[in-house]
């Protein structure tokens, strides 16, 4: 399994792009490019063992191309896995597009996107991720079918985070019924690190069980907005990692179990919505078990957002996405056993199953 730390300085040093640290088999880069509109975009397609390589498009502004080949292989991988432990038909996939959201981004430049999009035939679907809107995929869907992510008046599915929130939710409740013999949440002490989208619906769904909640972000109005709202405290301290709770939940950024904060935690569990919460996969997850911290796979408990968009190509409605994304529940707990049975981290084992379910079907073929 590729380590999740990589230094983008020695990037350049290595093969452009099997060589690459992140390279992990992927089937199918595409790079592209439009002079006239400014457009650099790359799309990485992991694997369509399961189905079409579905994953949103990140834009963002690197600060090498090798920068952003780097993430687009790192996170077509991820979509890989997420949809596969989830039990989606789905392959992994994602595209990244080079520049600043808020400055470079045009209807021009979108619409070209769409037309590489385009040009794959469906192999890859895409959505948004950071620095996109629905409005921009609405845009794209002038141009190609193959795209999720379109606001509801125009048929989608529409915003995908409280889904995403309920899911982890649901990890979470998986992960206390495994360490405390109970999934009721009430009192428990729980850390949302992040109040956006994901976390201020999972405050929502935590203090409504009646957990202790503690809010940090690094947005005060935010933190205000969200305290007043449900009643929950702000973090006032200076390190969140070394503070002691129930549940220490990652909502806002990457790679924040680490060496330094796993010897710092006093907690019971981690379940988060964050994408790549362990700094590196293999070594980060055994410590954390080595702690008896329990760790529910982030790429398995954060997949309600990819849930939310299948429905708009599977047709299914608003019930079966509730059902499927209940069903993280299950899922999890059975991860949990598996990893205990096994030996394993928890990471391990939720990359095993997702394994395990392409391998099968591409035995089938
Ligand atoms: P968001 O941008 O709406 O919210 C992120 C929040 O984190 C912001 O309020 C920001 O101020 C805060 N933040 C940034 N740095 C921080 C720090 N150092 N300490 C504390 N807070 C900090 O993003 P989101 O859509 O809520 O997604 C949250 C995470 O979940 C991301 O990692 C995202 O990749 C992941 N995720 C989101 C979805 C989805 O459906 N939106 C699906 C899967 C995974």
């Amino acid at each position: 399994m590729v380590t999740e730390v990589i230094n983008t300085n020695e990037l350049h040093k290595m093969d452009p792009v099997f060589g690459q640290m992140s390279f992990d088999n992927h089937e199918q880069i595409v790079f592209c490019h439009d002079k006239d509109t400014g457009l650099k975009a790359i799309i990485g397609i992991h694997n369509t063992v399961l189905g079409p390589a579905l994953g949103g498009t990140r834009m963002w502004n690197y600060t090498s191309e090798w920068e952003a080949l780097n993430d687009v292989l790192r996170l077509s991988r991820g979509m890989t896995y997420k949809s596969a432990v989830t039990g989606l038909n789905l392959g992994g996939g994602k595209a990244v597009i080079i520049g600043d959201a808020k400055t470079q981004k045009t209807p021009e430049l979108m619409l070209k996107f769409g037309e590489f999009v385009d040009s794959l035939g469906g192999k890859y679907i895409t959505a948004e991720d950071v620095g996109m809107a629905t409005s921009d995929m609405d845009l794209v869907r002038t141009v190609t079918p193959h795209v999720t992510g379109i606001s509801e008046a125009k048929g989608g599915a529409g915003n995908p985070s409280p889904i995403t929130a309920y899911g982890v939710f649901m990890g979470m409740k998986a992960a206390a019924k495994y360490k405390f013999g109970s999934d009721l949440l009430e009192d428990k002490v729980v850390y949302v690190q992040g109040i956006g989208n994901v976390g201020e619906a999972l405050v929502e769904n935590l203090s409504n069980e009646g957990a202790q909640v503690y809010i940090s972000d690094i947005n005060q109005a935010r933190l205000e907005e969200v305290r007043d709202k449900y009643g929950v405290k702000i973090y006032t301290g200076n390190n969140i990692y070394a503070e002691k709770m129930d549940i220490y939940a990652p909502c806002a950024l990457g790679a924040t179990v680490n060496d330094t904060t796993i010897k710092q935690f006093n907690t019971s569990i981690i379940a988060g919505a964050a994408n790549n919460q362990l700094a590196e996969e293999q070594k980060h997850g055994q410590m954390l078990r080595e702690k008896g911290i329990v760790y529910a796979p982030d790429f398995l408990i954060n997949a309600g957002g990819i849930i939310n968009v299948y429905a708009e190509l599977e047709n299914y409605d608003r019930k079966e996405i509730i059902r499927k994304t209940e069903h993280i529940y299950n899922t999890t707990l059975e991860i949990l056993k598996k990893a205990e049975a096994d030996d394993i981290t928890t990471h391990q084992a939720a990359f095993n199953v997702a394994q395990a379910r392409i391998d099968a079907r591409k035995n089938e073929k």
